[in-house]
């Protein structure tokens, strides 16, 4: 009756916290969530020789993942890495809301008492940072154990890699907040998109259309539309030449049947919104360099990973976000 009870607490807390601090947020000027990131990254880096790059990627990947997943509890604070109860407390523990950092020792849980407080507190920002880093520094700080340890945390070789690109961009840019989005084509050029998400396809290829078609004359500059790295650059048989680039949300973002790659651009390596990675083209629907089977355009896709699995979404609305946005700031400039 007691643990009933206590959860839900727990399932309340989560609840009205969230709604509360959205407001909050809105109403007042509230410190930026980035500094208070920032500031925790760095202090725990102080203490651990852990990266605060790596800490930064491991804490946005576990936010961006329960955005989209039904099983774990919505961010609702400084700090997204989430324990489950029985992680946190150790599996053997009886009381998996226990807060006493010898004994969630004794249990083998992963929780520890980060800011000196006395508790192990799974509501504490702190504590929460501290016990992941605490649980990396098992392996070690550099960057090949670091892999290790978040290989053995996570068992999947797509989320490590997703981790270490975070880390990547978050290092070359030396800061956290690498939010802005800009339309892949520039907006005062000749170009028209609808919304055609799910129809069929007008050229082959898989059976729905995952993406938005953007009319555009041949060799019109594609941009990157986010800050992230990238994953996939090369010839397939339906997307002709193509790009695929990661951004801090997990977000995939895929750009099809380009003239070619803008020069020196390689797997791997960090772009920011509105850097040109190629032309508009209609390459695809044959062996590599095959073109002109349809007109010219963008196939622009959008596909989101929740570390079990990644599906595609529609771009449309997001493209027209975009837009509309960079208009605005372009009035203002
Ligand atoms: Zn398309």
């Amino acid at each position: 009756m007691r643990a009933v009870l206590l959860l839900g607490t727990f399932l309340l807390f989560f609840t009205t916290s969230w709604s509360v601090t959205d407001v909050h947020a809105a109403e007042t000027n509230e410190p930026n969530p980035y500094q208070e990131r920032m500031k925790l990254y760095k202090k725990v880096e102080t203490v651990t020789q852990i990266p605060w790059y790596y800490l930064a990627a491991i804490d946005q990947y576990e936010r961006s993942i329960r955005q989209v997943r039904r099983d774990l509890p919505k961010p609702d604070s400084v700090i997204g890495i989430y324990f489950r109860p029985e992680e946190w407390a150790g599996l053997s523990n009886p009381n998996p809301l226990e807060e006493n950092p010898a004994i969630l020792q004794f249990f083998d849980g992963k929780g520890v008492d980060g800011d000196g407080d006395g508790k192990a507190s799974q509501k504490n920002d702190e504590d929460v940072l501290y016990a992941f880093a605490n649980y990396l520094l098992s392996y070690g700080v550099d960057h090949d154990n670091i892999k290790i340890g978040l290989w053995n945390y996570y068992h999947r070789d797509k989320t490590v890699s997703i981790i270490a690109g975070k880390a990547k961009l978050y290092k070359h840019f030396g800061r956290i907040d690498l939010d802005t989005q800009v339309f892949p084509v520039p907006i005062r050029s000749n170009h028209s998109y609808r919304s055609t998400w799910g129809s069929a396809r007008g050229w082959g290829g898989r059976r729905i259309h995952e993406g938005t078609d953007i009319f555009a004359g041949y060799g019109v500059p594609v941009r990157a539309t986010n800050y992230g790295i990238i994953e996939m650059k090369g010839w397939n048989k339906f997307g002709g030449w193509r790009i695929g680039i990661r951004d801090v949300n997990n977000t995939y973002h895929y750009f099809a049947h380009l003239s070619g790659f803008a020069k020196d651009l390689k797997i791997g390596q960090v772009v920011e919104p509105g850097m040109i990675i190629g032309g508009v083209g209609s390459s695809g629907y044959g062996p590599p360099g095959t073109s002109g089977k349809f007109p010219p355009h963008l196939h622009y896709g959008m596909y989101k990973d929740n570390g079990v699995t990644e599906w595609s979404f529609d771009p449309y609305p997001h493209l027209a976000k975009w837009k509309r946005i960079e208009r605005m700031n372009a009035r203002k400039k």
